[in-house]
């Protein structure tokens, strides 16, 4: 059956979350994914694993590929029967060539179907707390290109009409034709006065908005590079009471995340919508322990085991998908009575529909000892713990003194990211990192052997570390990092809270 088809689809301006479901959709079920330079990457992370993606991106004059072989790739491989989806910065058909694409397809009989997307005039000036129109200033909005060369004898735009003859007017591509932009609008009639805002990279984490007036944007504006759009009408005045984005507590921060790549997202979330730019620079990787015996020998054991400890989410993870490969399932847990650290490691639990028996009030092996201490005598009592393989030995050894039969068993080994993103490390030199998060003691030995002891010294000046608890603080300590936002609460969110009140 012949499937293929090309999705024209915009991805929206920035901002992942600002993708139409219809567009999510697209980039699920293509074969191949073609995608142009103002596209997030994150958005790729939602193709199938064997898709083809395809960078196409045309970046002020660099251009990866000419329009001609764009189109002709979407007619190749719409041939070779697959399904195509064209990702589109903002809408497919505002200023994106996608009318031409379009075009190619029909000549080339090849079945097409467009996904519009949130234009960057629409979406970055609402992040930049600009509405584009409103009542009491404008009832008009124009879409313009401010890429035309001021050079021209002929231009396309009628100036003169669109100069007073509509409120808002929105310029795509034309940082670098400001002047001329400012210049053609007041000799045009436009008064000298009229607000005027410039934003970069608007809806992202590292949006850069500059404002002033007709008379003087071209100076405030001068540090602003592409890609940016220009907001000239009284609506820009607004700004400075809706602006919402730019005022989140941590925007403007650059956030490094050192949780392996499975464990990184919730915390990474909690940052970005915090209003922070997360860069996650993994530095554990999680692998099945050397030697499965031990952990088998626990699940064996099931039956006569008084308590099962979870000490991490890994532990939680690991111990239930080993029960599971065995051949178990949870009735093995019939009778067990369950612990938990903290309230991360309870809502996995809760995940595989089990209850947790204990939790201690600190988020820490000590804690769980004094709870221990409260509830029972562990006299004779059996407790299995499937931990790293680095876990600190403080906890079956005080449950030990207590009187109790601990089996200390490896469920899963963390070992070092195989290699760091230099891109990241280069930030970090620059000076353009704010804080560097560690959420456990593995996280600080890794990133100090990840970006070795010489590149640290050369960048611990120049950035805050972060620390979710007094040992992985302590840790950072005897490596010679000074800890200066410490969580109160052993947790993500409780680190995510010590960050927002010292990340200033
Ligand atoms: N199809 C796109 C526009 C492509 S033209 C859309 O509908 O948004 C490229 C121009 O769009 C850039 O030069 C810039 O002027 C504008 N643009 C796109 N995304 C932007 C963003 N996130 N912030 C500021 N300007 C953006």
């Amino acid at each position: 059956m012949n499937k293929s088809i090309v999705y024209l689809v915009g991805a929206g301006p920035g901002d992942p979350g600002l993708i139409t479901v219809k567009g999510k959709n697209c980039i699920k079920k293509a074969d191949v994914l073609v995608y142009d330079y103002l596209v997030n990457v994150s958005l790729l992370k939602e193709a199938k694993d064997n898709a083809e993606i395809i960078y196409v991106g045309k970046q002020g004059n660099k251009h990866t590929m000419e329009q001609e072989d764009i189109n002709r790739l979407l007619v190749d491989k719409a041939r070779e029967n697959k399904i195509v989806t064209r990702l589109k910065g903002g809408d497919p058909y505002v200023f994106g060539r996608g009318g031409e694409e379009a075009l190619v397809l029909k000549e080339n009989n090849i079945l097409f179907e467009v996904v519009p997307g949130i234009t960057a005039a629409i979406a970055t000036p609402a992040y930049a707390g600009i509405p584009v129109t409103h009542r009491s200033c404008t009832s008009t909005f124009g879409l313009i290109t401010g890429h035309e060369d001021p050079t021209k004898d002929q231009s396309e735009i009628d100036w003169e009409k669109i100069s007073t003859g509509l409120g808002t007017l929105t310029f795509y591509m034309g940082i670098k034709n400001l002047p001329n932009i400012v210049e053609q609008l007041i000799k045009h009639g436009r008064s000298k006065d009229t607000p005027v805002a410039v934003i970069r990279w608007g809806t992202t984490p590292v949006q850069q908005t500059a404002t002033g007036t007709l008379s003087n944007i071209v100076e405030k504006a001068k540090n602003i590079k592409p890609p940016a759009i220009t907001i000239v009408g009284e609506v820009v005045k607004l700004r400075d009471q809706l602006n919402w984005f730019e005022t989140r507590p941590l925007f403007g921060k650059t956030v490094i995340v050192t949780r392996s790549r499975d464990q990184a997202s919730e915390f990474s979330e909690q940052l970005i919508d915090l209003g922070a730019n997360v860069l996650e620079f993994p530095t554990i990787s999680i692998t099945d322990p050397d030697d499965f015996d031990p952990l088998d020998k626990g699940i064996e054991e099931l039956e006569s085991t008084d308590w099962i400890i979870f000490t991490s989410v890994n532990g939680v993870d690991s111990f239930f998908h080993r029960l599971f490969n065995l051949g178990g399932d949870v009735r093995d847990l019939k009778g067990v009575k369950i612990c938990s650290i903290g309230p991360a490691t309870t809502e996995r639990i809760k995940e595989f529909h089990i209850k947790v028996d204990c939790q201690p009030p600190k988020y820490v092996a000590e804690s769980v000892v004094e709870e221990f201490k409260k509830i029972e005598s562990l006299k004779g009592k059996q407790i299995l713990m499937p931990r790293a393989d680095i876990a600190r030995s403080y906890l079956p050894e005080e449950l030990q003194k207590m009187g109790a039969e601990v089996a200390d068993v490896v469920a899963y080994k963390t070992v070092v990211a195989s290699n760091g993103d230099a891109a990241i490390l280069e930030n970090l030199k620059d000076g353009m990192v704010d804080i560097v998060t560690f959420t456990s003691s593995s996280t600080v030995r890794n990133f100090v052997k990840i970006v070795g002891e010489d590149n640290l010294t050369s960048f611990k000046e120049k950035v805050k570390f972060a620390s979710i608890g007094p040992i992985t603080t302590k840790t950072a300590e005897e490596m010679d990092i000074e800890v200066s936002i410490k969580a109160d609460e052993y947790t993500i969110p409780g680190l995510t809270k010590a960050i927002v009140e010292r990340a200033g």
